[in-house]
């Protein structure tokens, strides 16, 4: 299966970056808030460190009194910034969350169908909300923890190497464990993290499509089948969580023990500089109590650091669900009506070709059927004719332009394809028509339903237009779905119209109705029509016939009966 791309390393850079510089100020101040609470706390061990030298030295209790009033300040401030920071950070978060999001469903929204067909929906579902949501978490409670970690240790080493060099000494006790580790640790996570998220988006589309196609399951005796597959995904996705949470296992233990090495160390280095009278007791106390401080926020930014990386991986699949498409090629716009299918070739995987060469010209107004046998690639070359998906090599231009490239509401204009399946989303009446982006009035949507004959449907609805349709609200029979898919194509207006199995699924009393209604909205255009029974062809002004993925025969039905060839053996196979 073919994945949805993942933005790379230096993409997920850039958009750290810009999204630092388009809120700097934002930026700013939380971390200035943050700097302030970690300024104002490094006083605490200062002031205890004074504490001790006051007692040491022999003092008054006012003096003591004093001290202790001080530390209980300078904690409260501490907490009241952090506090503060914490909660701007949280908003902030949310913020910058809120726009990726808004990018990310307008760039799924823009990727063509045939991208997204390849991947699974699965893979798009759980890249918006697996992955969604592991960023959402990460960012709002994670990233602020990380910082004030960060800031807390920058602080507190300088405020250590201020007090007391000689000490200080005793932090690099931890780098030898330290940097080997986390140099391992680095070299192996991201591939094991992929994996994992890999295996979890697998799970999501099993799942999908179990859910989607649960009644073919039952039909064919596959339920069975389909449970194993879940389950077999669920195991899969574990193992992968296993496997991180197996490197982290190693990881996390020698960082703590690298964080808690200086401790002993530092009290021995202390004993030293206190016997030679270095550095008085105060200093010593301060400088333990500088160490331990850090062990907090350390641990929680530890805490957070595993879920940091996940949502890293995922902000690079979020990131990475972006329209391909080069804008010069995009920016010809048709000048013309007519079809020109030049050597087209398509495949839905590498290893299998489907169209193998395929040459047509359609000029505009011609009604062109396509006929083959099951499997000849009819249905795949009407959705390369209506754009949905780009040839692997030749082209299919309308007006000289390929048509793939186009943008949608271009594309809207020109040819569109109208299939047996037309789904009825959850929403109003109007959402449903209003499809095609434009502005319509309600007579414009009236008058669309009235020619394709939804007139009195519509006029039986308790809200009209307002009515809530689809899921949960008022069902909408197939016919009727099929009328407001023909409903759509009058107010888009395309010159050319792709039909596929338009009215198959019909009873013949529904199908009968909707053909009226087609025959009235073809009126005008280009009609090709992939034409599963065979007297929709005798009426086409040509046919083509279409045998395993190439253009076997080209005429009209009586030059073509005449011929004696491919297509009168298929009409007198169905006779
Ligand atoms: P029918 O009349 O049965 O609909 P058709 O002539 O329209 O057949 P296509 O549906 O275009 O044929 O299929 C052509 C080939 O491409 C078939 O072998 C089919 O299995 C394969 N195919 C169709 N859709 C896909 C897809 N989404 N992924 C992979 N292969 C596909």
């Amino acid at each position: 299966m073919k994945k949805l791309p993942l933005a790379d390393k230096k993409d997920v850079r850039r958009w750290i970056r810009e999204t630092a510089r388009a809120n700097k100020r934002e930026f700013s101040v939380m971390l200035g808030l943050f700097c302030v609470a970690t300024a104002i706390g490094l006083a605490g061990p200062q002031l205890l460190g004074a504490l001790v030298d006051e007692v040491v030295g022999g003092t008054t209790t006012a003096t003591i009194t004093w001290l202790a009033i001080a530390f209980v300040v300078v904690l409260s401030a501490q907490a009241w910034f952090k506090g503060l920071a914490r909660l701007r950070a949280r908003v902030f978060g949310e913020r910058i969350l809120a726009k990726n999001r808004e990018e990310f469903v307008g760039n799924a929204l823009d990727l063509p169908l045939g991208t997204v067909e390849a991947a699974g929906t699965g893979d798009l579902l759980s890249r918006a909300t697996t992955d969604v949501s592991r960023i959402d978490h990460a960012v709002r409670f994670g990233a602020p923890e990380i910082l004030i970690a960060a800031v807390t240790v920058v602080f507190t080493v300088v405020a250590m190497v201020i007090t007391s060099p000689f000490l200080a000494l005793g932090l690099l006790v931890a780098l030898p464990l330290l940097v080997p580790v986390n140099i391992w640790y680095q070299r192996r996570i991201p591939d094991v993290m992929r994996r994992m998220l890999d295996k979890w988006s697998e799970l999501q589309s099993t799942t999908h499509e179990t859910a989607e196609g649960a009644r073919t399951a039952e039909a064919l005796n596959l339920t069975g089948r389909r449970i194993r597959t879940g389950h077999d995904g669920l195991d899969a996705a574990m193992l992968g969580e296993r496997k991180v949470r197996a490197l982290q296992m190693r990881w996390i233990p020698s960082l703590e023990i690298s964080y808690v090495l200086p401790v002993p160390v530092m009290l021995g280095l202390g004993l030293l500089a206190y016997s030679n009278g270095w550095e008085g007791l105060g200093t010593i106390t301060a400088m333990l109590l500088y160490s331990q401080v850090m062990t907090g926020p350390l641990n929680e930014a530890l805490f957070w650091l595993a879920d940091m990386q996940v949502a890293g991986v995922s902000l690079r699949r979020l990131l990475g669900v972006r329209p391909a498409g080069s804008s010069d090629e995009a920016s010809e716009a048709p000048r013309g009506q007519d079809i020109a299918v030049r050597d087209v070739r398509f495949g839905y995987n590498a290893d299998r070709e489907v169209l193998h060469g395929i040459d047509l010209r359609v000029p505009a107004g011609e009604r062109l059927a396509i006929v083959g046998p099951s499997g000849a690639g009819k249905s795949t070359l009407g959705r390369l004719l209506a754009g949905m998906s780009a040839p692997t090599s030749g082209s299919v231009r309308i007006g000289g332009a390929e048509v793939s490239t186009l943008p949608d509401d271009v594309l809207r204009g020109e040819v569109l394809l109208l299939t047996q399946e037309q789904h009825v989303f959850a929403g109003t009446l109007r959402d449903n028509l209003t499809l095609p982006a434009g502005d319509w009035t309600d007579e414009r949507l009236l008058a669309a339903l009235a020619s394709v004959g939804a007139s009195e449907w519509v006029a039986s609805l308790p809200d009209g237009l307002d009515t809530k349709v689809g899921a949960g609200a008022v069902a909408v029979p197939a016919a009727i779905a099929q009328q407001l898919a023909l409903a759509r194509v009058v107010l888009a207006d395309p010159h050319t119209l792709v039909l596929d199995e338009a009215t198959s699924l019909l009873d013949t009393g529904s199908a009968r109705e909707l053909e009226r209604s087609l025959s009235a909205v073809l009126e005008g255009r280009t009609v090709i029509a992939i034409a599963h029974r065979l007297h929709t062809a005798a009426a086409a002004d040509r046919v083509a016939v279409i045998e395993g993925g190439r253009v076997t025969e080209l005429g009209s039905h009586a030059e073509l009966l005449a011929a004696g060839g491919p297509y009168a053996a298929l009409v007198a196979a169905a006779s």
